[in-house]
């Protein structure tokens, strides 16, 4: 059997989304399954539109997802070849130079069209099953400008045979083409590879995905510090499973797990929710000291000892790097800034009924925390606290409130923050006995 042989063939007259890179995780998957090889193709014949700096753009996304090209091509490098074959066509008399009457300012006086032979053609998708064109339906259609200047399907025609192209996986907006193509590598005695055209990727709002629905460039989730791992898995879920419970599947196990006779004929959901919690889950998985390094945390300029600290806190919660940066900025700043206190907010959770409970209650713990070894634990400090919150409840209602509220927020000074013994923890005993100190000063002026 010969071994198998798929491509990646992006325009590279934008900037691609996410989904156009589901084509290229299908193709490699599949090829590296097969032990085969993996093409990647710069259909840069569209000159006119086709920009080098997008060129580049589709490179650094593949390397980003690590999906190499065994090999790389760039359409344009084989014009000469076309041009052979564009003029094997017309001397066979399969194709001809056809005078046209110019219908818009800058159209043609002359093109090179096939000479349809009519009737119809079917070919078995490999995902879809039998798909049939009435070849009439077609006409004489245009191949190329001039003998420089291929069309589209004419060139795609070539160098999938060329290249020795045996699957062409692409998207399913593609079926249409299909017939035209398998038409020009039957006049030039090729070989049909097989085609599996892929599902639709739809956007939330069940739109197809496209830059006119909004859908963003793939390097922008990479500078949103999205990792390789999770936007592979994702994508690799968009119109296929393993048919088992598995959602997180590395690159080895999509190799090897990838079966393109599970690959779904209807349209699948672009979710950036579910991206960003298969994000999540890859990034938990990262030891400490690399999510530091991959996230850039350590550019921030911020004590390392406790960045390091941190970093559970971060797993926990953020769902992208950017997002973890914001937050040592934004929400745990505390851990790195001293914070200002407003007294009425320490003041927030007294009940009337019981007024002086957070003075009393801050001068309270003063001792145990003080007391407490270092490098505690949350667990610990927990176990320490929880006891004197419980008692003051004892006392009566509302009291567990009226002592871990100013607690919190005199360590953090928001609103919204870690719980206090993890923040002590954090901190250590004297930053969190000096912060403590400072919010009883504030109650006692
Ligand atoms: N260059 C085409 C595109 O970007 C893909 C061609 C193909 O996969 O056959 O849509």
């Amino acid at each position: 059997m010969n071994s198998v042989v798929t491509r990646f063939a992006p325009s590279p007259t934008g900037l691609l989304h996410a989904g156009n890179y589901r084509t290229a995780v299908f193709a490699y998957l599949f090829a590296k399954h097969s032990e085969g090889k993996f093409i990647v193709r710069i259909e840069d014949t569209d000159a006119a539109r086709s920009k080098p700096e997008y060129e580049a753009n589709i490179i650094d996304a593949l390397t980003w997802l690590r999906l190499p090209a065994d090999e790389q091509y760039r359409q344009s490098e084989h014009r000469p070849r076309h041009r052979e074959l564009l003029e094997k066509l017309i001397t066979d008399g399969m194709a001809y130079i056809s005078k046209e009457i110019p219908k818009n300012p800058g159209d043609r006086e002359k093109v090179i069209r096939f000479k349809n032979p009519g009737g119809a053609i079917t070919f078995t998708d490999v995902i879809r099953g039998d798909i049939t064109t009435d070849i009439g339906d077609l006409g004489d259609f245009i191949i190329a400008r001039s003998l420089d200047e291929p069309v589209f399907h004419f060139a795609v025609a070539v160098d999938d045979s060329d290249e020795g192209v045996t699957h062409v996986i692409r998207g399913a907006d593609h079926i249409s083409n299909t017939a035209r193509q398998m038409l020009i590598q039957r006049a030039l005695g090729f070989p049909t590879p097989l085609y599996a055209h892929l599902p639709l990727i739809m956007d939330s709002n069940h739109k197809k995905l496209g830059k006119r629905s909004g859908a963003k460039a793939i390097t922008e989730y990479r500078d949103e510090g999205i990792l390789p791992e999770a936007m592979l898995n994702y994508l690799a879920f968009l119109g296929w499973n393993p048919g088992d419970v598995r959602e997180y599947l590395s690159r080895e196990e999509l190799v090897q797990a990838f079966d393109i006779s599970r690959v779904q004929k209807g349209s699948a959901i672009f979710d950036e929710v579910k991206l960003f919690s298969v994000n999540q889950h890859w990034m938990r998985k990262l030891s400490d000291d690399d999510f530091i390094t991959m996230s850039d945390l350590g550019k921030l300029a911020l004590r390392s000892d406790i960045v390091l600290k941190v970093v559970p806190l971060l797993k926990e919660r953020a769902k992208t790097f950017k997002e973890a940066r914001e937050m040592l900025t934004g929400e745990l700043s505390c851990f790195f800034n001293k914070p200002e206190l407003d007294k009425n907010l320490l003041l927030a959770k007294e009940p009337p009924e019981r007024p002086g409970i957070a003075i009393s209650a801050l001068k309270g713990l003063l001792e145990p925390i003080k007391a407490l070894p270092k490098g505690v634990s949350a667990e610990v400090v927990k176990t320490i606290i929880m006891p004197f919150s419980d008692a003051e409840e004892a006392k009566g209602k509302g009291g567990r409130g009226a002592v871990l509220w100013p607690l919190r927020y005199a360590l953090s000074g928001v609103e919204r923050s870690p719980d206090p013994f993890t923040i002590i923890s954090i901190l250590g005993t004297d930053e969190s006995i000096s912060r403590i100190s400072k919010a009883i000063a504030i109650l006692e002026g």
